[in-house]
């Protein structure tokens, strides 16, 4: 019998005084009953709309179903067909404008929790399940992978289990993308990651740390190793800025860069390679989840107060709602309707010696109101004028986009890219305009999603393998 009870499952979190002082994680997961409970709320729809609405089409009815007969390990392997990042995508996905928001339960009440459902099952196989990592026999074919984000990882274990000998290479020091240098710890445990990426070494895929194509080696350079194809999922980590005055003082970072310090670098710690400024005043200029998170991470930091500062109204703010939620009830202000015009920094003539020349003191800001919408039907925000304020801060978090690096595009001749630099690919396979290089994820998009840059990464996948079989 179907539980009717028309509101889900609670999931259970730290409470906001606690979580507010440490990163672990704020979500705390389902344990096995309430998993059943949640899962028996499914009615097994026929035509299961959930599963058109998950970017790489998880059966979604059938996984539920292996959970309501206690088979879990059964739930584990349904998703797994679909999905090579299942702990990742419980946790992360945006599933409320995905999976869930097609859940016919949501009709007549709350839809069923369908991500927690599946961080749930990716959890209990990750603390149970003792089965190695699946093998191929290798078929002596090579590709080469540029980036180890969610495109590239699920690229990379597609073709591995078809054979491929994939070797991929990586900017920085440590696997992972965004998954590990962006989104922080409280959300996404490190460890979750980094089995993830020891699944796909154990399969046989290499992984080349620090090495920054377009730099270290081309991709030109590649092919003439004997890489037969490239995929390229390097990103959209290219930070934006306002272009306002004060940008360039101290105590100015984009989020970017004050999430890489503090998730990678471990700014934390107490005395880390690669400081940063903690504690003061911060105010986080942008309202998506990078914003949330770099204010999150600042509050936990040490700061004493934290600001997100946003030009639109809590209509359009883009974060998750949950996000948002868990925000304020960690004690962040939200200043809606407000946009940043200078920042201004201390500058004592008197005293050249005064070691807080050249950072910053204050945020000067502008009250806005919304006026007519623009050409996505959001409505545009308007100054107001003579209603310019100071905002007493000692760090700005610039969080209002990123966009694809060039440098892979700048060295690759014949790779074109559109005018907001997303690498061009034709639909269906992320083939390039360059012969054997496929592309996928943030680099092609922008800025998305885990679960579309997944997407990709399995799209590409099929496209190299068709590419590479079909060659003499
Ligand atoms: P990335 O994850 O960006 O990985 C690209 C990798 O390529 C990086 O490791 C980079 O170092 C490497 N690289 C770049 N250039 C080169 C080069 N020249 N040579 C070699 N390597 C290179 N999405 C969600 O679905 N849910 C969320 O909650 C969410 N939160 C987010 C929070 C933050 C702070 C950020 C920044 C993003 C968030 N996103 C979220 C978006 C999501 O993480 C991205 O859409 C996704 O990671 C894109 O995957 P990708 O593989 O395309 O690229
Ligand atoms: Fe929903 Fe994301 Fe899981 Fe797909 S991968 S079922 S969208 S939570
Ligand atoms: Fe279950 Fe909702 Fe999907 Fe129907 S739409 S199968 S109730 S998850």
């Amino acid at each position: 019998m179907a539980n009717m009870n028309p509101k889900r499952n609670e999931m259970p979190t730290q409470s906001p005084e606690e979580r507010a002082h440490n990163f672990l994680e704020v979500a705390l997961g389902y344990d096995e009953a309430t998993a059943i409970d949640e899962a028996m709320r499914c009615l097994n729809c026929k035509n299961s709309p959930c599963v058109a609405g998950c970017p790489v089409n998880i059966r979604i009815p059938e996984f539920i179903a292996k959970i309501r007969e206690c088979d879990f390990e059964g739930a584990y392997d349904i998703i797994s067909q679909s999905s090579s990042l299942p702990a990742v995508c419980g946790r992360v996905c945006p599933q409320e404008s995905q999976c869930e928001s097609r859940c016919v339960r949501g009709i007549k009440g709350e839809s069923v929790g369908i991500g927690r459902l599946e961080r749930f099952v990716a959890d209990w196989h990750n603390a149970h399940s003792e089965k190695a990592p699946q093998t191929s026999e290798k078929n002596g074919r090579r590709v080469a992978i540029v980036g180890s984000g969610p495109s590239g990882l699920t690229c990379a274990g597609d073709l591995a289990k078809k054979g491929y000998s994939v070797t991929v290479f990586e900017a920085l020091h440590a696997a992972g993308g965004v998954l590990v240098y962006g989104i922080p710890e409280f959300r996404l445990p490190k460890a979750i990651v980094q089995k993830e990426v020891d699944n796909l070494t154990a399969m046989g895929v290499e992984i080349k740390t620090n090495m920054v194509i377009g730099k270290t080696l081309t991709v030109d350079e590649l092919f003439s190793m004997g890489y037969e194809a490239v995929f390229i999922g390097s990103g959209a980590g290219l930070p934006r800025f306002m272009g306002i005055p004060g940008e360039s003082l101290k105590g100015v970072y984009s989020a970017n860069e004050f999430l890489t310090r503090s998730n990678l670098m471990k700014a934390y710690k107490k005395e880390p390679i690669t400081p940063i400024m903690k504690g003061g005043r911060v105010a986080v200029v942008g309202g998506g989840n990078v914003a949330m998170d770099a204010a999150r991470s600042a509050l936990r930091l040490g700061a004493e107060k934290v600001y997100i500062v946003y030009r639109r109204s809590m209509e359009e703010l883009p974060a998750r709602r949950e996000e948002v939620e868990h925000a304020v009830e960690e004690g962040i202000e939200l200043m809606l309707l407000t946009n940043p015009v200078e920042i201004l920094g201390y500058n004592n003539p008197d005293d050249k010696r005064d070691a807080r020349n050249g950072f910053v003191r204050a945020m000067k800001c502008i009250r806005m109101e919304l006026g007519e919408p623009d050409a996505r039907g959001r409505r545009s925000p308007v100054e107001i004028e003579g209603s310019e304020f100071e905002l007493l801060v000692d760090t700005v978090i610039m969080s209002i986009g990123t966009s694809p690096n060039p440098l892979i595009k700048m060295t690759t001749a014949g790779l074109d890219t559109n005018s907001r630099g997303g690498i061009i690919v034709e639909e269906g396979s992320g083939a390039t305009t360059k012969d054997g290089v496929f592309a996928g994820g943030d680099a092609v998009t922008g800025a998305a999603t885990v679960i579309s840059a997944m997407g990709a990464g399995k799209v590409a996948a099929r496209a190299i393998d068709e590419y590479i079989s079909n060659k003499k």
